[in-house]
């Protein structure tokens, strides 16, 4: 399997490392984002916001409609 992007925009072909845990299509590490996602973790009164050990590869689309639903729910 050949990255999205790269086909799509650069016309080239590359491998890609693995799929968006979004869309499914094929992303190099040039076009991809590894996310771990933050969880709460409470022990004893304090919370901490830690990043989990979870992570998932999302491609730069997903990423930044990501990155405009975070956005936009602080407004
Ligand atoms: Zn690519
Ligand atoms: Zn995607």
């Amino acid at each position: 399997m050949n990255c999205y992007d790269c086909e799509e925009q650069l016309e080239r072909q590359k491998p890609a490392v693995g799929t968006c845990a979004h869309c499914g299509l094929g992303v190099c590490s040039e076009h991809s984002e590894v996310v771990h996602p933050v969880v709460r973790r409470f022990s004893g009164m304090t919370a901490a916001r830690v990043g989990s050990d979870s992570r998932r590869l999302v491609c730069g689309a997903c990423r930044r409609a990501e990155r405009g639903a975070e956005a936009s729910a602080y407004h």
